[in-house]
C-alpha cells in the first residue's frame, strides 16, 4: 500500500510519500532486496546516492578496477534463467562489465521504477508509536514505510585523509572510490598515488604505463598474490553453468561462500619445508587468494605457520624487484599475511622495475601536508599534476554513521555504536526496530564472496518480513540478550584468528578516532547460515516480535 499525504507544519507544507518498505542504496543488496519485497506485494522505495545502479562498481571507476572473486563466482543465484544468460568474458569481472550486469539486472527484472536516484538520505527517524521509519533526503523530502533496510555498502564511503593544504593544490586530485566517469588520461603527467591497498594495487601499474612519472606513497606493504586473469575457458564456463544450483548450495557450506576448494586439513607445520614450497608455488601458479588461504588449516589461526607463507611471499617480491631496497620495503613485516585483505595483483611487483617509477616508504614519515604543486614528506617536497588518493574508506559502519539515524528517545544509532557496532547477526540491531541492514557490521558479508552473502541476508529479510505479515505482527527487534551474545561470539570468534593483529580497516585501524574493534564476524558463511536457519526454525530465536 501506498500514498501521498500532506502535513502542514509550522514551517512549510511537505508531503509525507508512504510506502511498506524504504531500502537505502541500489547496489547489488538493495536491487536484490528490492526484487524480493515487491515479490512479497510490498509497495517499496529505494533511494540512492548516485544516479545509477551498481554501488561500490558504479562509484570505483578508477583505471584496472576489477573484482578479486571469480566472476562465474561474483553474481546473483537466485535467477538460474539470469545466471545461465550471462557470460562473463574473462576470469574475474573489471568494474565495467560489473556495471553493465547490474545495469542489465536492473533492466531485466524493472527495478529502476521503484529507485529514486540522486538522493541521499540524511536521516531516518523511527516512530514507535506510529511503527514508523520516516526518513528525510537531501532534498528535504519525507518518506515513511513500517520497514526501513540499510543497503548502504560496507566501503562506500570514501576516506581522504585530512591532509593540511589539500584544498590549495593547484593540480587535480582524484579518490578510488568517486573516480570520474568519463575516466581519466594520465599520458605524459607526474602522477602520485597514495596508499596500497587494493584499489592501489590494481591502478598503479596501469598509471605507470601512461604517466611520465608516478610516485607511490606507501606506509604498509601489502601480501599480493597474483591474479592471474585470462579469458574465461567456454568450456569451464559450460561446467560450471550445468552445475550452478548445486555449486551455489554448496557455497553455503564454505567459510568463504565459495565452493569448488577442497577444505584443508593440515596445519603447515606438519608440513615439510619442500612440501610447503611446492604447496605454496602450485598455488600461486592457480593464482588467487581463496586458494592460496586454502594451503593449510591454520595460516589465519597460528603464527608460525602464517609466517611459512608470509615468506614465501616475501621471496617472490624478492625475486621479481630487482632493487633490493625497494623489494625490502614492499615485503610486508608488520602483520600475518591474510589479516589485511589479501590483494590480487596483475604486474603489480614488476611495475617497480620501471624507470618511471619511484616508490616512497612512509612507514616512519607520514605526508606533512599537501602543497600548492605536490606535497611535502619526510621533510622532502615532490612536485605533480595529479595526486590519487587510493586511501580506503571508512568501512563497514561509515555510511550508517553518516545518517542521523534515532528510533525514539533511546540513543542515535552513533551513540549506540560508539564503542563499536553492537548487532544481532550483522541484520539488526537493539533498540532500532523494523530496521535491517544487509551485510552490516558483525556478519560475513566482507570476508565472504559479498553477493553470496547479500542474498542470504536479504532472504532472512524478507522471509521475516513475510512472517511477520502472516501472523499480524508489526514490530520487531532483537532482544538486549541476543544482542550482548552475539557480539561477544563475534569477538571471541576473532580473538582466536590472528585478524586482530593487523591495523585494518576491519578493525577500524584506518580512520583516526574509530574504536579498534573487529568488525566482520570470521566464523564462516556455513556457521553463520547454519545459525539463521536455526534461529528461524526456532520461531526467530533472540528476536521480539509484537
Ligand atoms: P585500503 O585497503 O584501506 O587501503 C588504503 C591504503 O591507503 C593503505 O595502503 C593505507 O595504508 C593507505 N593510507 C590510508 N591513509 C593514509 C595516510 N593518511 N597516509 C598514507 N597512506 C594512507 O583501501 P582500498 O585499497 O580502497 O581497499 C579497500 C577494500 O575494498 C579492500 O580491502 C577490498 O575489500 C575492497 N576492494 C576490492 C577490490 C577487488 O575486488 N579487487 C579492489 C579494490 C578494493 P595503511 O595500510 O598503513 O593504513
Amino acid at each position: 500500500m501506498s500514498a501521498a499525504v500532506t502535513k502542514t507544519t509550522a514551517s512549510a507544507t511537505e508531503t509525507v510519500e508512504q510506502f511498506d518498505a524504504i531500502v537505502i542504496g541500489a547496489g547489488f543488496g538493495g536491487m536484490y532486496m528490492l526484487h524480493r519485497l515487491r515479490g512479497l506485494g510490498l509497495k517499496v522505495r529505494v533511494y540512492e546516492k548516485g544516479d545509477g545502479v551498481g554501488g561500490t562498481w558504479y562509484w570505483n571507476r578508477y583505471p584496472g578496477a576489477r573484482c578479486d572473486v571469480e566472476s562465474m563466482e561474483y553474481s546473483y543465484s537466485f535467477s538460474d534463467d539470469l545466471q545461465q544468460d550471462w557470460n562473463w568474458p574473462e576470469r574475474y569481472g573489471t568494474q565495467p562489465e560489473i556495471l553493465r550486469y547490474a545495469e542489465h539486472v536492473a533492466d531485466r527484472f524493472d527495478l529502476r521504477r521503484d529507485i529514486q536516484f540522486e538522493t541521499h538520505i540524511v536521516s531516518a527517524h523511527f516512530d514507535p508509536a506510529e511503527t514508523l521509519w520516516s526518513v528525510t533526503t537531501d532534498k528535504g523530502e519525507v518518506a515513511t514505510a513500517p520497514f526501513c533496510v540499510m543497503a548502504v555498502g560496507n566501503l562506500s564511503t570514501p576516506r581522504v585523509p585530512d591532509f593540511k593544504g589539500i584544498e590549495g593544490f593547484k593540480g587535480n586530485w582524484y579518490h578510488t572510490g568517486m573516480w570520474p566517469h568519463e575516466g581519466v588520461d594520465f599520458t605524459g603527467r607526474r602522477v602520485a598515488v597514495i596508499g596500497t591497498g587494493s584499489s592501489g594495487i590494481q591502478m598503479i601499474p596501469i598509471i605507470a604505463g601512461q604517466a611520465e612519472h608516478l610516485h607511490v606513497f606507501q606506509r604498509t606493504a601489502n601480501f599480493c598474490l597474483p591474479a592471474r586473469n585470462m579469458p574465461l575457458d567456454p568450456e569451464v564456463e559450460r561446467s560450471h553453468k550445468a552445475e550452478y544450483p548445486e555449486r551455489r548450495r554448496a557455497a553455503y557450506d564454505t567459510p568463504f561462500g565459495i565452493a569448488g576448494y577442497p577444505p584443508p586439513v593440515k596445519s603447515a607445520l606438519e608440513a615439510t619445508p619442500e612440501e610447503r614450497e611446492r604447496l605454496y608455488e602450485d598455488k600461486w601458479q592457480e593464482g588467487g587468494s581463496i586458494s592460496f588461504l586454502y594451503a593449510y588449516n591454520d595460516l589465519l589461526l597460528n603464527a608460525e605457520a602464517n609466517d611459512t607463507a608470509a615468506e614465501f611471499v616475501r621471496a617472490k617480491i624478492r625475486s621479481i624487484v630487482k632493487d633490493p631496497v625497494a623489494a625490502e620495503v614492499l615485503s610486508p613485516n608488520s602483520h600475518p599475511m591474510g589479516t589485511k585483505r589479501l590483494c590480487l595483483d596483475t604486474n603489480y611487483y614488476e611495475t617497480y622495475n620501471r624507470d618511471n617509477v619511484t616508490l616512497v616508504d612512509i612507514r616512519n614519515a607520514t605526508i606533512e601536508e599537501i602543497t600548492e604543486t605536490g606535497l611535502l614528506a619526510d621533510g622532502r617536497a615532490y612536485e605533480f599534476d595529479d595526486i590519487v588518493f587510493a586511501t580506503g574508506f571508512d568501512a563497514m559502519t561509515g555510511a550508517m554513521r553518516e545518517m542521523d539515524i534515532q528510533a525514539g528517545q533511546g540513543e542515535t544509532l552513533v551513540e549506540k555504536w560508539d564503542a563499536g557496532p553492537r548487532t544481532y547477526l550483522g541484520i539488526m540491531v537493539a533498540g532500532f526496530p523494523n530496521m535491517f541492514m544487509i551485510t552490516g557490521p558483525q556478519s560475513p558479508g566482507v570476508k565472504s564472496q559479498m553477493i553470496l552473502s547479500i542474498e542470504q541476508h536479504a532472504d532472512f529479510i524478507a522471509d521475516c518480513v513475510a512472517h511477520m505479515r502472516e501472523h499480524g505482527l508489526s514490530r520487531v527487534e532483537p532482544t538486549s540478550s541476543a544482542e550482548v551474545d552475539w557480539v561477544d561470539h563475534v569477538n571471541q570468534t576473532a580473538d582466536a584468528t590472528l585478524y586482530p593483529l593487523a591495523n585494518s580497516w576491519y578493525m577500524g585501524a584506518n580512520i583516526p578516532g574509530k574504536p579498534r574493534i573487529f568488525m566482520p564476524y570470521v566464523g564462516g558463511v556455513d556457521r553463520f547460515k547454519r545459525k539463521c536457519d536455526e534461529v528461524v526454525a526456532r520461531g526467530y530465536e533472540g528476536f521480539e516480535m509484537t
